[in-house]
């Protein structure tokens, strides 16, 4: 099915006009990709704007309170049926435009790119500290401790750097498979501080910056970076005890599961059994979390990695591949297991707590990514 998104066009500074905040301007910006491999868009402009082909400079105006199609074309990207090349970039006429599109508001500047695999994508380009802005409260809530804040600030910092590639047409994505972005809409001034207060400090390990992975609760012990994603595994990412977040809701989680579906998650593997006779963590790592499962059936064992039964089953629900305990009941299993996430870098829920407990958040940075030097970018 083919979608039209909607972007609308409208002006959003007060007439006093403070839309760039002077603190965060400066330093190394960064492209994050709002939408990717959309077949089209409508665009709305509540005034006029132009849209400037990047390659010539040449601008085209859009008039005001009107309605164009962009799509993707032959030549690059159509325009209400003008020809323009790939990238064009949305320009306010007056200079003090802003961007709303699927109800999140975007004040950097605004690309729209033919896409490699088709379709348009949309891309903001801004300074590194005003993403920040948009990422905190959407990874960690606004109104959490703010040494957790500024703890959260230096690791989205680090971890956007790390993806900063002016060979690829984006650095960066805004969902969960990186870190959520949505635009300016939820920042306030305890985001600003934190991120402020902050500024411009990441984490290196010998010299290169940590890809300074996080998530919501470790469940006591945080995870190695290569038994969660197989990659290298530095000091820092080696998975670390964690005392700090047993006071969290999402310490512990208990999860149901029918046999039918289990049968369906071990078929999708080319199993041919027809019955699930039992199952069992098959391999743990050395924090205690279950690698893969083994399931007896009616034909061979079959062996499933965790991460694609999170997958399948969701995440919300089979929060974490920490494991310990297997009841078959009711025509399935019941799970219960502890955290929520990857479980690989900080522990958000066990930083909110080291924070209400007084710790810095170099302290905290400290105990999860041990051995990174927590040092100034530029
Ligand atoms: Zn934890």
């Amino acid at each position: 099915m083919t979608s039209l998104l909607a972007l609308l066009l409208l002006l959003s500074c007060p007439p006093a006009g403070r839309c760039a905040d002077g603190a965060a301007a400066a330093g190394p910006r960064i492209r994050v990709a709002i939408s990717r491999g959309a077949p089209s868009l409508r665009l709305r402009t509540s005034s006029s704007i132009y849209a400037q082909d990047m390659k010539s400079g040449q601008k085209y105006l859009l008039l005001e309170k009107a309605s164009y199609e962009v799509r993707p074309s032959a030549g690059g990207i159509s325009v209400a049926g003008q020809e323009l090349s790939s990238p064009i970039k949305l320009l306010a006429a007056d200079g003090q435009e802003r961007i709303r599109l699927g109800g999140n508001l975007y004040k950097g500047d605004i690309v729209l790119r033919a896409a490699a695999g088709g379709g348009l994508d949309i891309i903001e380009h801004l300074p590194l500290e005003e993403y920040l802005y948009g990422v905190l409260p959407s990874e960690m809530s606004a109104d959490w401790p703010l040494e957790a804040l500024k703890a959260q600030a230096v690791a989205s910092r680090t971890y956007a750097m790390k993806y900063i590639n002016p060979a690829r047409d984006y650095d960066i994505t805004n969902g969960v498979e990186m870190q959520v972005y949505s635009g300016t809409n939820k920042i306030n001034s305890r985001v600003m501080e934190a991120v402020n207060s902050t500024r411009g400090e990441v984490l290196k390990y010998r010299n290169r910056l940590v890809t300074a992975f996080f998530h919501a609760c470790c469940g006591g012990h945080t995870a190695s970076v290569r038994s969660a994603w197989g990659e290298d595994v530095i000091k820092p990412l080696y998975g670390v005890p964690d005392p700090f977040c047993k006071p969290s809701r999402h310490y512990r989680w208990e999860f149901y599961v029918s046999s039918a579906d289990l049968l369906r998650a071990v078929q999708a593997q080319g199993s041919t059994a027809l019955k699930i006779k039992n199952m069992k963590i098959h391999k743990k790592d050395r924090s205690g979390r279950a690698v893969s499962f083994q399931f007896a059936t009616d034909k061979v064992p079959v062996v499933v990695k965790t991460t694609d039964l999170r997958k399948r089953f969701g995440t919300f629900e089979f929060r974490s591949t920490l494991v310990g305990r297997i009841s078959p009941v009711r025509g399935g299993y019941e799970l219960a297991g502890r955290g929520w996430g990857h479980g690989v870098g900080m522990c958000q829920e066990g930083a909110k707590y080291m924070a209400m407990n007084g710790k810095p958040y170099r302290k905290i940075l400290r105990h999860y990514y041990p051995g990174a030097a927590i040092v100034d970018y530029e």
